[in-house]
């Protein structure tokens, strides 16, 4: 490989909706650069791009592939993310490792809901952002509603940088809008003088001395503008728009030499920052050269039986070579590096060095997980991990096979260190292994991965909603436990209050400053804070009814029920227990008769106070079509949902946001996907813990008392 250095680098990622060309748009530059001697293509399943069997079968990417090519003597890293908002974890993460966000759309969809979701992060994280305009070759292309729509959108700043000749069948090839033609060729489908102006409005407005002139109506060389383009586009006020058909391969040459001319090369680009390593010291700003200090971040790992254990890593400053050793800032821990290798899709070649603004892999270093700072000095540096949207699509999962629930778990929980929005949890509540994740399109393809990968099947059903137990006034209670057969008895007896503990208690001394003092319980002696259930155990014990030696193993029985619930089988929550009386037996009384009496005491109490039920309540974010508005509105009030607001978006989308429980909402990308055909798409996320209705309650309090009543002893 020749060396190259860091300005001559440009780090890109094709990021947008679905089937927008991404793909191919990646094969033609990678094919146009002549990194590869054939031609890739989605449709014929050779793709470079998209390797996984899981992504030929299904013919979209799901991973964020990793590919690169050397042209007119730039290094380019281009990053191809998947489109569906399902996989959304996987382009989100890829936005850690680059300058420049290509937000790539289809001329005849239009703007789709997961390009204006990347364009926006992307412009959140401070990256440059430019805009292809592919598949200009097929039917059905209003341009100039096209380019309105863009423009109210992604704003003034997206102007045209290509011009399409002709559009559809007619579409021959682009002109430069920069440097026009002087005898501008037939049929191009805009207003090129217009068209120049409104670049040069959102180009010169970086540069004071520059639009001046503007201005003034001076001219201003094309060497001029090529000065400042980087400076606006890193300020976010220039959207380069480019057009072209990649499938086609026209418009492909043109848009690779603005990569080249106008991309950011990584010193050109705002520097990332490390927080400070200690409170009151400065944050490190990351220059990217090559004399630093080394600094890299993990911004993808695979661990396939194709690619082996693979981290990908972006640099930052720096530079590296195979037999330096890597920090992990995380935890402290060095490894050896094997080797440091190129990738192109699926395959990799080692390579003597990498320097900042190089993406790079390294393999088998174990425990590398995304976010993590690599480093070859140990000094501190600690880049911020990228967040993710927590996922809240869940299903409940059991091995087909009996004795493979080791395995299970060990596999689910390698893809969960791959895949940034795939969490896996035991739920004590329900006693159910849960995996989550963004959709249901979603946990289908990590099933089928845990079957090619590791030869393993799993059964999914409807995970158990977890609900919550709590009171809503006070109550008391009281229990003897007595029993006598042959020798030894048992006896304790305990007397206790149960109280609503306010949520916004969460720690033993706001516990103690705002309800367990000894204003509200006179003779208190101790309170415990159990910040898992916001539960209080509060010991008022006077003149030693119960004896000192018995006080935990009351506390013991009542965290016991807290564990288990006393109306439908759930963890309580928000609960203050008072013990204030007992009584014991010389000779019979025990440690487990005191839990025992403590236990059904506080389940009468608990029973006697106004028992409710909580659920979980989820934000739901639902974007479609304009038409479909009335069909979905209508049916989320089926749903219990609250909608909270609704808007409309350029390309004649709506928005709606609403609140609605957990519990109704579990199978709505289904749902979603008839009322609008495949058209809608939603992210939906935790909100907090609410009321269940009484008629709801009563329904699922008759479902569990069966399995409550048999757990009695
Ligand atoms: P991605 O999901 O954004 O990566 O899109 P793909 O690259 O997989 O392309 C989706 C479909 O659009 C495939 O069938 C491609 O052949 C087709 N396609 C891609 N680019 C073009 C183009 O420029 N013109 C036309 N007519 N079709 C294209």
């Amino acid at each position: 490989m020749a060396k190259h250095s860091v300005e001559d680098i440009r780090n890109l990622a094709l990021l947008g909706h679905r089937a927008a060309g991404k793909t191919t748009l990646a094969d033609a530059v990678l094919f146009k650069a002549g990194a590869v001697e054939r031609r890739g293509s989605v449709d014929e399943g050779t793709s470079i791009s998209d390797f996984d069997d899981e992504e030929h079968h299904r013919k979209f990417s799901i991973d964020t592939s990793v590919l690169n090519a050397t042209y007119k003597g730039k290094q380019i890293h281009l990053l191809d993310t998947p489109g569906y908002p399902d996989f959304v974890g996987a382009a989100l993460g890829s936005l850690a490792a680059i300058e420049t966000a290509v937000i790539v759309i289809s001329a005849p969809a239009g703007i789709e809901v997961n390009s204006r979701r990347m364009f926006n992060e992307a412009g959140k994280r401070g990256l440059a952002r430019m805009i292809v305009i592919n598949k200009m070759d097929a039917d059905n292309i209003h341009f100039d509603q096209l380019l309105t729509n863009l423009r109210e959108t992604f704003g003034k700043g997206a102007v045209l940088f290509n011009a399409p000749i002709g559009v559809g069948l007619k579409f021959t090839g682009v002109v430069d809008v920069i440097n026009p033609p002087a005898a501008p060729p037939q049929g191009i489908a805009v207003d090129l003088a217009a068209a120049r102006a409104q670049m040069m409005d959102a180009t010169v407005e970086v540069d004071e001395k520059l639009m001046e002139k503007y201005l003034m109506e001076e001219s201003v060389t094309s060497e001029e503008l090529a000065g400042v383009i980087p400076k606006a586009l890193a300020a976010g006020s220039l959207v380069p728009i480019f057009c072209m058909s990649a499938k086609k391969d026209i418009g492909v040459a043109e848009f690779l030499d603005a990569v080249c001319n106008d991309a950011l090369a990584p010193t050109q680009a705002s520097p990332r920052v490390a927080p400070p390593a200690k409170e009151g010291a400065e944050p490190t700003t990351i220059v990217a050269n090559e004399s630093g200090d080394f600094i890299g971040q993990v911004f993808k790992t695979i661990n396939d039986k194709f690619v082996g254990n693979l981290s990908y890593i972006r640099v930052f400053s720096g530079k590296i070579t195979p037999d330096k050793h890597l920090f992990n800032s995380r935890n402290g821990k060095e490894s050896r590096i094997a080797g440091l290798l190129k990738i192109q899709g699926k395959s990799n070649v080692t390579i003597p060095e990498a320097i900042a603004g190089d993406i790079i892999a390294v393999a088998k270093v174990e425990g590398l997980q995304i976010g993590d700072t690599v480093l070859t000095h140990a000094n501190g540096i600690k880049l911020p991990v990228p967040s993710f949207p927590t996922p809240m699509f869940s299903l409940a999962v059991e091995p087909k096979a009996r004795g493979d629930e080791q395995k299970m778990s060990g596999s689910l929980h390698k893809m969960v260190d791959e895949d940034p929005t795939f969490v896996v949890h035991h739920d004590n509540s329900t006693h159910e292994l849960v995996i989550s994740g963004t959709s249901q399109l979603h946990l289908d393809v990590v099933q089928a991965r845990l079957k090619r990968r590791y030869e393993l099947e799993i059964v999914t059903k409807e995970p158990k909603i977890a609900y919550r137990e709590t009171i809503s006034r006070e109550g008391a209670g009281e229990h003897r436990h007595k029993k006598q057969s042959g020798g030894r008895g048992q006896f304790g007896e305990v007397h206790l209050r149960v109280y609503h503990l306010p949520r916004d208690i969460t720690n033993q001394q706001e516990l103690e400053e705002k309800f367990a003092n000894k204003s509200k319980f006179e003779k208190m002696r101790s309170a415990h804070y159990h910040a898992k259930n916001n539960f209080a155990f509060i010991d008022h014990i006077v003149g030693g009814t119960i004896p000192n030696q018995f006080i935990p193993a009351c506390e013991k029985g009542c965290v016991e029920l807290v564990e288990r619930g006393a109306l439908a089988g759930y963890p309580m929550q928000d609960v203050a227990v008072e013990v204030y009386f007992g009584k014991d037996h010389p000779v019979d009384s025990s440690e487990a008769a005191f839990k025992t009496a403590a236990r059904y005491a506080f389940k009468k109490a608990f029973q006697a106070a106004g028992p409710q039920l909580l659920e979980p309540v989820v934000t739901l974010e639902v974007t479609c079509p304009s038409n479909y508005t009335g069909a979905i509105l209508g049916d989320l009030t089926t749903k219990r949902a609250r909608v909270e607001n609704q808007d409309s978006l350029p390309g004649n989308l709506a928005v709606i946001t609403a609140r609605a429980p957990l519990a109704e909402v579990t199978r709505y990308a289904a749902q979603l996907g008839g009322i609008t055909q495949g058209q809608g798409s939603y992210t939906m996320e935790f909100s907090h813990y609410d009321l269940v209705p009484p008629n709801v309650q009563q329904q699922i309090v008759a479902k569990s008392k069966l399995a409550a009543d048999e757990e009695e002893d």
